[in-house]
């Protein structure tokens, strides 16, 4: 096949988050810019820099983030992407000033680079690291707060919200800040925005959001440029993990020791915590499912443990075998294999996707933010996955997996998530829409240098 190197011979700029849920993304982004010629520099801050051994087809940079231990350590995500905002802007703003570069290119919830581009004549496009679908519901925060749909009241769960079918009122993004009002402003600013920018850069592809796409394109006027997922791409640059936290492979061969379709993988993502209770139903009600199960139980998903001490003695010995527990796992590779037959997650945007281009229907979980739009569009719009509704319960945790993996009801979910999964290989191929789109990305950043 012919080379796409029309980027040789420009460097271009681009800033990640810190979190886990934007690095991975954006380095990917990297991989596939690089693929097609251009030489990439991450700017990144000190917090949670990524080790640029692993890249060496990457430049990296770091700016001084001015946080201090205490800051960094900080479980609030809202918060901490506040603070960069505010500290950051001077030492990008003096790294940036006199390079000549077609663009920079930022992860949306660092809004202050907007300002910063602006004054230095840069332009600037936008990685949105979240779905079109969750982005559509942040676009009208102002709107669903003047309508008293926001913030949500507990009275009023199960109301439809008539603007954006076919969510609900339970369904609309929230976050456990310290600050409940920093999520709303946050989500406002970022927002704002995108109506400065030269184009926003979507790990999501046409075929799977498209209404969302064209309501967001009307809404911001700006260019739209879905071109995942990203980690599908044929990529010549990192064969590494992106992932902050070392994976523990010794579960593949675990997986291989199991039936097809037959592996229960629960992970709930970098940041979501729950209660010791609530991972004592999610254990029992693995155990009493009878599914064999992977589960990823990071440091720290517990809150107030360590790691596994809440587990009764010898529960994992009592399983015989059909329990596996990592800290951490190679995600995308446990996802692909063949053992794999369900998924239960937080729906994070990545985890999501990453299932969709797997066919692994999903059991959905979300904890916060845009996570329950993404539930609510795996379970009622694609119909890829079923939800945990009420409460978080041994017996439900039984029932919702015998659904999905052993009941009729799963065969349907299971065929949906095989025809999403081949859509989201041929978006890929030549003239294929996210092809195309890159095609249309990498001609606009060239014609963006003056
Ligand atoms: N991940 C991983 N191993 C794990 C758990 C998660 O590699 O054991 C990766 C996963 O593949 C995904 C990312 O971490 O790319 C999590 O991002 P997501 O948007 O799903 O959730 P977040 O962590 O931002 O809540």
């Amino acid at each position: 096949m012919e080379q796409d190197e029309r980027g040789k011979g420009h460097r271009l700029f681009l800033m990640a988050s810190p979190l886990q849920g934007h690095m991975t993304p954006l380095l990917h982004l990297a991989d596939i810019l690089f693929s097609k010629g251009f030489s990439i520099t991450i700017v990144h801050t000190v917090f949670n820099s990524p080790n640029p051994s692993s890249y060496p087809h990457l430049d990296f940079h770091a700016i001084p983030d001015g946080l201090s231990q205490a800051e960094a350590s900080t479980l609030d995500a809202v918060k901490l992407t506040d603070l960069l905002n505010a500290r950051c802007r001077q030492p990008l703003k003096d790294f940036l000033a006199g390079e000549r570069v077609p663009c920079f290119i930022s992860d949306a919830s660092l809004h202050f680079t907007q300002p910063v581009c602006h004054e230095l004549k840069l332009p600037r496009l936008v990685l949105r690291t979240g779905s079109p679908s969750s982005t559509l519901v942040f676009a009208s925060f102002p709107l669903l707060r003047q309508k008293g749909y926001l913030p949500v009241q507990e009275s009023r769960l199960e109301e439809p919200v008539p603007d954006l079918p076919p969510l609900k009122v339970k369904d609309l993004p929230e976050f456990p800040s310290q600050d409940p009002e920093a999520f709303y402003k946050l989500v406002c600013r970022f927002v704002e925005e995108f109506k400065a920018s030269s184009g926003i850069i979507w790990n999501t592809f046409e075929e799977l959001e498209s209404s969302a796409l064209t309501k967001l394109h009307q809404d911001l006027s700006v260019p739209m440029y879905p071109i995942g997922p990203f980690h599908k791409h044929c990529l010549t640059g990192s064969t590494s993990s992106t992932t902050l936290l070392t994976p523990d492979k010794s579960c593949m061969s675990w997986l291989d020791t199991q039936e097809r379709r037959s592996v229960v993988y629960v992970s709930f993502g970098s940041i979501a915590a729950i209660s010791e209770a609530e991972f004592l139903e999610i254990a029992w009600g693995l155990a009493n499912s009878n599914q064999p199960f992977l589960w990823v139980i990071r440091p720290g998903l517990i809150r107030g443990s360590e790691w596994l001490e809440p587990l009764p003695d010898g529960f994992l010995e009592s399983l015989g075998g059909r329990g596996y527990i990592v800290k951490w796992a190679p995600q995308e590779q446990v996802l692909s294999h063949p053992a794999v037959g369900a998924f239960w997650t937080h729906n994070g945007w990545n985890s999501t996707l990453e299932s969709i281009c797997e066919g692994v229907p999903m059991i959905c979980m979300p904890c916060f933010a845009d996570q329950k739009v993404n539930a609510k569009y795996a379970s009622d719009v694609w119909k890829i996955g079923v939800q945990l509704e009420n409460k978080l319960e041994r017996v439900e945790v039984e029932r919702t997996i015998k659904k999905l993996m052993v009941a009729d009801e799963g065969n349907e979910i299971r065929e949906n998530a095989l025809n999403l999964k081949e859509k989201a290989s041929v978006c890929l191929r030549q003239g294929g829409s996210s092809y195309s789109f890159l095609d249309s990305l990498v001609s606009d950043i060239l014609s963006l240098e003056s």
